[in-house]
């Protein structure tokens, strides 16, 4: 029988730990549509979503089409026994200076006490490029099918409020219309959001409103796959992603935000379409929602926000780790001392002070050779190839290169520093290290202390039973094993938490996840290899290894026809110039170069519509001679803290977006359009403020009548953008040999027209001398 820390136990630990670490990263089977009532379907909810979006076509709020989504979302809501209402306005969101037509849809199934309620809540408007399958038409459909299940049921305590709402892809503005403009805003005490940034993978608990103790631990007691970490919970707070659940917890509403992120090359893309939508991450929506809606409707909502925040993490998708921050610095105090009582109680006898000095170097160098390799691997594995930025498609040849080189780098740790290094004095820095960790991550960011927490709580648990354990040469053997079991799950979570949100380019950030468990492993294997001699030729067999797990990476394909990499045709012209230009757009700017070169797309200095220039793959063209718009300005005024100006944008009819840029150094506060706040800079947004423009997405003909305040009273020039349709025949000509993986994405095909306008000086800021 093998002993339990040869190194052969220790590598089928890891490999199991692995496997169960993939149950969180994946989506559970989908239930069929047979299922009793009480159980939420993903096939019945597919048939909703194919029933919303037969046409597969975008449906940007304000287009026609998306009026003829509207209308079947409402026959379903109609055929399960609601009457449901329509909130419609021009309505715009002044944090995003973003401006859109809103028709939010509203069913209401009263509570037994009413007076507070549940929202819960998705977008069926789309993006311009595809019909939004996944985003948010799984979140629609899931919504869909609950308020069936939930029309049969009796009343619930709370009222529910089912919203599907409008135009959040413009700006969160259906959300925002709905917060300040709707009656039943004031009810809602608690928000249930679903939202997709890809197309697969399990629908995890990314968000929650502040003081989430307790709405985590009813997530954590009322959903059977509970997936969810709380440090990526930090980690979103610092990107530049919002859904509709922002506006509400800005307004201090408690909530729960689940999305799926897998597929996330599909996302906003041409092929956002049911063919392509994850059913298991459909069947989490559901399960999750379910779950959380029949708790949430019999609960006391006035005591939904606890005075302090969880950390929180799942373990192979079937529990949820969960604890209150508060008793996070105590816990790693407690726990490091145990820990470290432990292992000085084990080698009492056998430890030496200067054992540790050759540790000092040890630890770092293994530490240092993983970022190392990491980084090393990151040029083929990641620069070299032609990759999308965030995903690819056959990733495992790749991630088996950076795992074999994390066992080259122990390797040559042992063969460098076995006989100089005692596995006693490791285990003492090692963990001295992990409890370190642990009471930074408490002081600084004490929601993700779980990743040293976990680690120490199982190695300090299993000490006790070493403790009854006859005397054996051994010491701290379970101790060592349950402490790397739980590092290596931390370091493989976090590993694939990062493969989300990363690709390869970035290895040397993702192995820094393995850390944990180079620290913890390493002690185990010094005991091991301390009688043996150790020769360079494993390390080679390594290398050997790792190079060719890279070759095959090299040959593997970046993109597929469903991973595709964005790239779409824009037609751009700017007022006053003589030749048009087709462009070749890709907003991660990965498009496909052998395309490029064979039709002729050279890169060019082209006009960016926000008074400035950018570069693209373009050719030029005859003039389409599109309309644009015209500006009328009145004189300006002194206001408090700055200027008025107003003026009137004619447009033409049939244009799909207006964008208005005004330069950083006018100092742009406060915007108006037609009389509605559009943009109000004070508002703090995790955009930095840097928004100096101005978004109207189906504003129709006529006259717009704009009111800015600037800081500045003297001329400047804005820059106006309009969107139209891109006929079919300007690009004709460039379809031929079209790349199977390549999808527009985003913005999608369309042509716009460049104008810049001067408006004036403010006449009364003028001082005679
Ligand atoms: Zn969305």
């Amino acid at each position: 029988m093998l002993r339990l820390r040869h190194p052969v136990s220790l590598l089928i630990i890891s490999l199991l730990v692995m496997f169960g670490v993939l149950r969180s990263y994946s989506s559970p089977a989908p239930v069929e549509a047979d299922a009793p009532d009480v159980v939420f379907s993903a096939i019945r909810a597919e048939a909703i979503l194919r029933d919303l979006l037969p046409e597969n076509m975008p449906h940007v709020s304000g287009s026609p089409y998306n009026t003829v989504v509207r209308n079947r979302v409402v026959s379903h809501l109609e055929s399960s026994g609601y009457e449901p209402q329509i909130q419609s306005r021009f309505h715009c969101n002044p944090m995003f200076g973003s401006c859109s037509p809103v028709e939010n849809i509203i069913a209401v199934k009263p509570g037994s006490e009413g007076k507070n309620a549940v929202l819960v809540t998705a977008h069926y408007d789309s993006g311009w490029a595809g019909p939004g399958a996944a985003d948010d038409g799984a979140g629609t459909s899931t919504i869909l099918e609950i308020a069936r299940m939930a029309a049969d049921f009796p009343s619930f305590r709370n009222d529910i409020i089912f919203l599907i709402s409008d135009s959040e892809e413009n700006g969160l503005i259906g959300a925002d219309a709905f917060a300040e403009h709707h009656p039943l805003f004031e009810n809602v005490k608690v928000v249930i959001n679903l939202e997709a940034r890809g197309v697969a993978g399990p629908s995890a608990l990314f968000e929650t409103g502040d003081g989430n103790r307790s709405i985590i631990r009813m997530f954590s007691n009322n959903v059977n796959r509970p997936t969810g970490n709380s440090l990526v919970y930090e980690i979103y707070k610092r990107m530049p992603n919002d859904t509709d659940y922002t506006v509400y917890k800005r307004k201090g509403v408690m909530g729960v935000n689940f999305a799926f992120a897998q597929g996330v090359s599909v996302y906003h893309s041409a092929i956002d379409d049911p063919d392509h939508l994850d059913l298991g991450s459909l069947q989490h929506h559901g399960d999750n929602t379910w779950g959380m809606l029949k708790s949430l409707g019999e609960r006391d909502l006035n005591t939904i926000m606890s005075r302090e925040d969880a950390g929180y993490m799942d373990v192979f998708a079937k529990r949820l780790v969960h604890y209150p921050v508060s008793i996070t610095g105590g816990l790693a105090l407690f726990l490091g001392v145990w820990v470290m009582l432990a292992i000085g109680l084990a080698f009492r006898k056998e430890f030496r002070f200067r054992q540790l000095r050759w540790g000092l170097v040890a630890i770092p160098y293994l530490l240092i050779t993983i970022v190392a390799g990491g980084y090393l691997l990151s040029w083929p594995l990641g620069h070299w190839p032609d990759l999308h930025p965030l995903e690819h498609p056959y990733p495992w040849a790749g991630r088996l290169a950076l795992f074999l080189m994390l066992g080259l780098a122990g390797y040559s740790t042992l063969k460098l520093f076995s006989g100089r290094v005692s596995a006693c004095a490791w285990m003492i820095m090692g963990w001295a290290l992990i409890f370190i960790l642990g009471m930074v991550l408490t002081s600084k960011l004490p929601a993700a202390s779980h990743i040293a927490l976990l680690p120490l709580a199982l190695f300090g648990l299993a000490s006790v039973i070493d403790l009854f354990r006859k005397k054996s040469p051994a010491p701290l053997l379970f101790a060592s094993l349950f402490g790397f079991a739980t590092a290596t799950l931390i370091s493989f979570y976090h590993f694939f938490m990062l493969d989300v949100v990363m690709n390869f380019d970035q290895s040397h950030i993702k192995v820094i996840s393995f850390w944990m468990m180079a620290l913890a492993v390493m002690p185990m294997l010094l005991a091991f290899v301390k009688e043996r001699d150790l020769t360079w030729q494993p390390a080679k067999w390594l290398l050997a290894a790792i190079l060719t797990a890279c070759l095959v990476h090299l040959f593997l394909p970046g993109f597929t026809a469903e991973r595709p990499r964005d790239m779409a045709l824009k037609y751009s012209e700017v007022d006053g110039e003589e030749k048009g230009y087709v462009v070749l757009e890709s907003l991660y700017k990965t498009h496909d170069r052998k395309y490029a070169k064979g039709h002729d797309f050279v890169m060019t200095e082209l006009n960016s519509g926000r008074l400035g220039t950018v570069e693209r793959p373009a050719r030029e063209v005859a003039l389409l001679g599109l309309p644009g718009i015209w500006i009328t300005e009145q004189p300006g005024r002194k206001v408090e803290g700055g200027w008025s100006r107003e003026f009137e944008a004619h447009l033409p009819d049939g244009s799909r977006v207006l964008r208005l840029a005004i330069p950083q150094e006018t100092g742009l506060t406060k915007a108006w359009v037609n009389g509605e706040l559009a943009l109000d800079k004070s508002i703090e947004t995790k955009h930095k403020n840097t928004i100096d423009s101005l978004q109207l997405v189906y504003p129709g003909g006529g006259p717009v009548k704009f009111e800015i305040h600037t800081t500045s009273p003297e001329e400047f020039t804005l820059a106006a953008v309009t969107w139209h349709d891109l006929p079919s025949v300007l690009i004709a000509p460039f379809m031929g040999n079209w790349p199977d993986e390549a999808q527009p994405f985003a913005y999608g095909p369309r042509a716009e027209k460049i104008q810049e306008f001067k408006l004036s000086a403010v006449e009364s800021s003028r001082t005679s001398p």
